[in-house]
């Protein structure tokens, strides 16, 4: 971090921000010139507040130029984060697919999607009990009576499961969840973040739909700063002022992601594009840009699903893609040697 000081400072105002930050354990190299003093700050100053700073009277300007986010950081941790789940593992050169359902409807719909999309090839199932909806009439999901259902369809399959949680109270209903899915909506309910950051289910955290990267990982940073390592960035579509699509995906978030963290990237073509037909073609693309897996909806009967029928794909259109992506999976890997 470099300060930048006003001509002239307050010796004692100088003086007091100097011991302020050596209690703090920051180095501080001191630059004087005609000007200007420069203040440049060694150490870790993930935990200074820069808006702090940037008000003393005497300061001009602050400038980072390291991340304010250590743990996810790419810098401290250069491997890559891999996630062991259930008989699988997210990460380290594995193709995740987590499909299914948008919500979880009832028993004999998820345990008969989850067969289909295992036989396909899905790693996990995905399906929402607890649903984030923007209309209060709308479909709210099974809640309890729903993970249930998804647990039925794990031990019909043996995939592990992934849904979201909503709020802290529901937490103790997921201690037997795979991963704990954060929403877009949620991706800055801190309360909750902090709270997945205190247990050991893995948390896969979707992009806010107006999130920039660094507020996204500082969203990892909430979770793994209470101990819980285990961290998914899921993109799945931002806000921008197209409305043909239900979002506009951001593949550019896979390199990035990739050099500034080391944690794991899922693409969620579905909630991104809300057409079914494109799922396709944007998973395809996701896949050759590097991402470590993806998160599909699949519904046996899309036109009377109760949430997200036109972006889910029938089973019989999932087990093709499914076959496609891992034979483009294996061909990355190989051209990447
Ligand atoms: C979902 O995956 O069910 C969902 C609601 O997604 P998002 O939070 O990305 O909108
Ligand atoms: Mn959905």
């Amino acid at each position: 971090m470099i300060v930048i000081l006003k001509h002239n400072p307050n010796r004692e105002q100088l003086e007091s921000l100097i011991n302020w930050l050596k209690e703090k354990d920051i180095i501080i190299h001191t630059s004087i010139g005609e000007a200007h003093t420069i203040l440049g700050l060694v150490g870790d100053t993930s935990k200074l507040d820069i808006d702090l700073i940037a008000a003393l009277d005497i300061v001009e300007d602050v400038k980072r130029v390291q991340e304010p986010y250590k743990n996810a950081n790419r810098k401290f941790h250069p491997e890559d984060t891999v996630i062991p789940v259930g008989n699988t593992q997210i990460g380290g050169g594995t193709l995740t697919i987590m499909a299914g359902p948008c919500s979880v409807e009832s028993e004999e719909q998820v345990v008969a999607i989850a067969k289909a999309v295992k036989a396909s090839g899905a790693t996990m199932l995905r399906g929402g009990a607890f649903k984030p909806r923007t209309s209060p009439y709308a479909f709210q999901g099974l809640g309890a009576k729903g993970l249930e259902y998804l647990k039925v369809a794990r031990q019909e399959t043996g995939l592990p499961i992934v849904t979201e949680l909503m709020d802290l109270s529901q937490l103790p209903l997921f201690k037997d969840v795979d991963v704990i899915q954060i929403g877009a909506r949620n991706m800055q309910n801190f309360d909750l973040l902090k709270a997945v950051g205190h247990q050991d289910r893995p948390v896969m955290i979707k992009r806010g739909m107006s999130a920039t990267y660094e507020e996204w990982l500082m969203s990892a940073e909430y979770v793994m700063s209470g101990g819980n390592e285990n961290v998914i960035l899921c993109e799945r579509g931002i806000r921008t002022f197209e409305h043909y699509t239900r979002n506009t995906l951001d593949l550019a978030a896979i390199p990035v992601l990739r050099r500034l963290t080391h944690l794991p990237v899922i693409i969620d073509p579905s909630h991104a594009t809300g057409k079914s037909w494109l799922v396709d073609p944007l998973a395809m693309g996701a896949v050759a840009t590097g991402a470590d897996g993806l998160q599909i909806e699949v519904h046996n009967d899309p036109a009377h699903a109760l949430c997200d029928g036109p972006q889910s794909l029938k089973p019989e259109d999932f087990d093709p893609l499914a076959k496609k992506l891992l034979a483009l999976h294996a061909a990355v890997k190989s051209l990447e040697g």
